[in-house]
């Protein structure tokens, strides 16, 4: 098959909200530039916002202190169960408070560096600027961040960045971030400004002359399906790193939301750049449903090595210092063990491709923290690490402060995401999108810590002032489930869970889910071939057409049916991973997380080809057909280089 027979060449996409002029001041120009909506009129504007994770959550909570009505959703029992709440390592700040070199514009440029030039600056630079502002929001909540001796806020080394610039809770950022948000969410429930609608799921987007102004929702523990408007619809529903099956994200995250809003006209971006992280708990057998991330912060006192033998088999004790082969801070020497995530995955893999894995199979490398208890003493090191230690040891049975732990690389984030303009909204206007569901930032790859920073920055300081500029002209006319548009999106939801539930098939939603994850993470993880994504597009189809005929959906949609929440999730999944080939196969580049074997230097390093490739791919939804639309991306500030960590 041809190229074109996979896609469609659309018209170019423009981001018509970006400023220009000096980066410095374009963000204060857009806030300055954007319409206001005046307290009194606040009231009277409505907004729904799917997901209360780190970026659903400090969004309802600012509109809702703000003044406007907010519908909050999430399918999770809880609003602070969100998966957030599993972040481990910490947030970037460009505080400088070590007074190392740090700047906002060193996380500008680290940012847009690690992102392989295939972000947006405006973008990246207001993340930055805005980075500062979100570590004393949070303080100021009682957000409990470690401290050094002297009282002020601790920081850690994060890769990608030679500064010391990740802000931490022990290795439970995310959960006490997570509380921070949840007690401001929970502070507007009270206050009556926000409606708190848990374990209710999106399953529509309703679009109605031009304009989001809705989501069809079932109520997960009934079964009843209810139509829900507003004046404009945030979606904070994540990512969707499960495609791959087997990932470090929680088991409920999926791309519903995401794609139900792709299927009614959100351009969806980059969507086969996915972060392959470098320190997971290798798979250890078949029956796995899940993996467990040990977070980025060890590497900045671990050391990876394997052994410098092929097929050496002796316990990690056993094997003396000359023959480890410390391959990152031989090969990296000016970032060493803290490389960003994409180059430290790709270092793992080769060394195992030469067959120096260590652990079953092959398939892991060594983080040894033996010389760090050698300087520090064990009591600083379990001080800082304490509870990673003990899930490792949990899961593997092994005491990582006594022999090194193993790691193997594993899907863990995902950089692409439905199409923002720098107002972070989609291409269906009064659509919305915050964190990790949308595209901005990271470009093809994000650095550790970020994702916090992006999702706070978007929640809490972005959108509650972007979107004014697209409310100030509602209140949009009223309406009711008699709305023509209304009617057909609820159809759609009722026709679908039917369909799912009519099947009656012989075989598991989940090993559909389980085999379409065995094809991407061989054709579509950490390297993609042409050959071999053609493969996965033929096989994922016909996957895809099984899935409709042979999937087991027991039980009815008249209550509580986890079959039936899966099957849905697991059919969009199909579709989007479809289009990650697609995309993936279009791209005859490398870049970031994005690894075409097609196209390495000659040391097997990423092979940009800026010429051809230096743009967002926004793709329409066609079914088979998608539709490509280019963003050129444009850089005056860091210009585009052969990214080097040596
Ligand atoms: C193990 C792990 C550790 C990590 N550690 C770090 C770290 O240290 N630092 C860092 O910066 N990043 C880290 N990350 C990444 C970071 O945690 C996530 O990118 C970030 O938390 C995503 O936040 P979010 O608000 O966008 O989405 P989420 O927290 O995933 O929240 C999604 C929300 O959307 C809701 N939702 C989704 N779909 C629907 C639907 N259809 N209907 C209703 N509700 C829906 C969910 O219920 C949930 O409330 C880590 C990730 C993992 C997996």
């Amino acid at each position: 098959m041809t190229m074109t027979d996979y896609y469609t060449l659309g018209d170019p996409v423009a981001d018509t909200k970006a400023p220009d002029g000096p980066i410095e001041t374009r963000w204060e120009r857009r806030r300055f530039g954007a319409k206001l909506v005046n307290p009194a009129n606040k009231r009277k504007l409505s907004v729904i916002v799917v997901g209360t994770g780190l970026a659903g959550g400090s969004a309802a909570a600012t509109l809702g202190e703000l003044g406007y009505q907010v519908k909050s959703y999430c399918y999770q029992d809880s609003p602070r169960r969100a998966h957030s709440i599993a972040a481990q390592g910490g947030i970037n700040a460009a505080k400088n408070y070590r007074n190392d070199g740090d700047s906002v514009h060193r996380l500008f440029y680290d940012t847009v560096k690690g992102g392989d030039f295939r972000s947006r600056e405006s973008n990246v630079h207001r993340l930055a600027q805005i980075s500062v502002q979100i570590i004393d929001q949070c303080v100021a909540q009682g957000v409990p961040f470690a401290r050094e001796y002297g009282g002020l806020l601790d920081t850690r080394s994060f890769g990608g960045a030679q500064v010391s610039r990740t802000f931490y809770a022990r290795g439970q950022t995310g959960q006490q971030l997570l509380l921070g948000a949840y007690q401001a969410l929970e502070r507007q429930i009270a206050a009556g400004t926000v409606q708190m609608h848990d374990r209710h799921e999106m399953l529509e987007l309703i679009v109605v002359d031009g304009r989001a102004r809705g989501i069809v929702v079932r109520d997960l523990v009934t079964g009843e399906i209810t139509t829900e408007f507003a004046d404009a619809v945030v979606l904070a529903s994540g990512g969707y790193g499960n495609v791959f099956f087997l990932s470090t994200n929680a088991k409920g995250c999926n791309v519903t939301a995401s794609w139900r809003a792709h299927r009614k006209g959100a351009l969806f971006a980059n969507p086969c750049y996915t972060q392959i992280h470098p320190t997971c708990i290798p798979v250890s057998g078949d029956h796995q449903s899940k993996l467990t991330l040990m977070s980025e912060s060890l590497r900045n006192d671990g050391r990876v090595w394997v052994p410098k033998a092929k097929g050496d088999t002796r316990t990690p004790a056993d094997i003396p210092e000359d023959e480890r082969d410390y391959y990152l801070e031989r090969i990296y020497p000016a970032f060493g063990n803290l490389v960003p995530r994409d180059i430290a995955s790709r270092a793992a893999k080769n060394v195992c491709d030469e067959g120096r894995g260590v652990g079953p199979g092959g398939l892991g490398v060594y983080l040894d923290f033996a010389a760090a208890i050698g300087r520090l003493g064990r009591d600083a090191v379990e001080a800082k690490y304490g509870n990673l230690f003990e899930m490792y040891q949990r899961i593997t049975g092994e005491d990582p402060y006594t022999t090194p732990m193993r790691i193997y690389p594993a899907v863990h984030y995902t950089m692409g995401g439905l199409w923002v303009d720098y107002d972070l909204q989609s291409t269906i206007p009064g659509l919305f999108v915050i964190g990790e569901a949308n595209f901005s930032d990271h470009g093809a790859n994000r650095l550790g810590a970020s994702a916090l920073m992006q999702g706070l920055a978007d929640g809490y300081f972005v959108l509650p002032n972007t979107i004014g500029d697209y409310l100030a002209a509602g209140p949009f006319p009223k309406l009711d489930a008699d709305n023509a548009e209304v009617a057909q999106a609820r159809k759609q939801v009722e026709d679908r869970i039917a369909k799912l539930l009519s099947i009656d098939g012989d075989r598991t939603v989940d090993s559909f889910h389980r085999e379409l994850g065995r094809i991407m993470w061989e054709y579509c993880g950490m390297e993609r071939t042409d050959a071999g994504l053609r493969k996965a597009i033929s096989e994922i189809r016909e996957l895809k057409a099984e899935f409709w005929q042979r999937a087991k959906v027991p039980g009815d949609g008249e209550g509580l049916n986890q079959s039936l929440e899966r099957a849905g999730r697991v059919a969009d999944f199909f579709e989007l991973a479809e289009l990650m080939c697609i995309d993936a196969l279009h791209r005859e580049e490398s870049c970031g997380g994005h690894f075409r074997a097609e196209s390495q230097t000659e040391e097997g390093e990423a092979q940009r080809d800026d010429e051809r490739f230096s743009y967002v791919a926004a793709w329409e939804f066609g079914g088979d057909l998608p539709v490509l639309h280019k963003e050129d991306l444009t850089f005056e500030y860091v210009h585009p280089s052969q990214r080097s960590y040596k």
